[in-house]
């Protein structure tokens, strides 16, 4: 019988109602018994905390990564990560930026708590373990599984604070459906080359910068006053910036500090295109993220600093295909 492991962190799938609200306590064995542990499956369980999502560190999920990996033994078909869904994004994209194995990870969390009358969490985490031994998820790399549908994690984004429909991945679309009966394939995903990164160092600052309306360079500063090694941009639109903004980038490539732009859009890639915005950007040095999300271009960006900080660009350009 194949061995699906599964690792939980705590989030909303784990959480009941207290006085001071949720809160995260529910252990990994007891989730998988309110799933239904599969007959075909055997699944093994651990706990690496029982924490919401939101109050994670960079330092916790570099922890959480090397441990998901360190799960990845040669008897098991993958791993499920339970997790919480308001920086499963970010978790998922760490780790799969550093996946370089053909069995998935396959992360999954709920919107509705443990303790609900009628819980998501359940159905949630007995179609990612089954997504989890599923030979058709093989070669897609790190993925979420979220109601009925599973995603690449390099470019997921949560997309509803509340309904069951937590995830979408704009412009790209799922890989999986997952019925009662089968795991479908829909799509594959373009990877990329594992970036080969020691965990046991905590990423180096980088820091996400937002763009609005009126927007001065005082953030921006202030992001590489803090220690910020590397600045991501959450630009307008394609990739425009207000001019103040446009204006200290120049300098801030130039003293060494890489900016990568991305875009506070959804979806569609970003690009060099405006006199004063994004082509001024790209002609003071800035990289450009494609599609990336500003949350998981702050990882990236953070991950090829810390690969190679004297040339981070390398890990950029090999992973944005520039
Ligand atoms: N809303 C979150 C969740 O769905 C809380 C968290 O991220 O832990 O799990």
């Amino acid at each position: 019988m194949p061995r699906v492991h599964l690792l939980a962190t705590g989030g909303t799938i784990a959480s009941r109602r207290t006085d001071a609200g949720l809160a995260a306590t529910t252990p990994a064995a007891e989730l998988l018994a309110s799933a239904g542990p599969p007959p075909d499956l055997d699944v093994t369980v651990s706990d690496v905390s029982t924490v919401a999502s939101f109050a994670l560190s960079t330092a916790d999920l570099g922890a959480l990564v090397r441990e998901l990996r360190r799960c990845l033994t040669d008897d098991v078909a993958g791993v499920v990560v339970t997790h919480g869904t308001d920086t499963m994004e970010e978790s998922a994209y760490l780790a799969d930026l550093l996946h370089d194995d053909p069995r998935p990870v396959v992360f999954t969390g709920a919107q509705r708590p443990f303790d609900s009358p009628a819980p998501d969490g359940p159905g949630n985490l007995a179609a990612a373990l089954r997504v989890a031994a599923s030979p058709a998820a093989r070669d897609l790399g790190v993925l979420l599984c979220f109601d009925g549908l599973v995603f690449a994690a390099r470019g997921v984004r949560k997309v509803d604070t509340l309904r069951s429909a937590a995830f979408d991945a704009p412009g790209r679309g799922p890989l999986l459906r997952v019925t009662d009966a089968a795991v479908l394939p829909l799509a594959r995903p373009a990877r990329r080359d594992a970036v080969p990164l020691d965990l046991a160092a905590e990423l180096p600052r980088v820091d996400v910068v937002p763009c609005y309306l009126g927007a001065d360079d005082a953030l921006l500063r202030a992001a590489v006053a803090a220690g910020a090694r590397g600045v991501v941009l959450e630009a307008f639109g394609a990739g425009n910036v207000p001019p103040a903004i446009a204006e200290a980038v120049a300098g801030l490539v130039a003293d060494g500090v890489p900016v990568l732009v991305c875009s506070r859009v959804a979806s569609g890639p970003v690009a060099p295109l405006y006199a004063g915005g994004g082509a001024s950007l790209a002609r003071a040095g800035a990289r450009f993220a494609a599609d990336l999300s500003p949350w998981q271009g702050r990882l990236l960006l953070g991950a090829a600093l810390a690969h190679d900080p004297d040339d981070p660009y390398r890990v950029l350009d090999a992973q944005l295909g520039t």
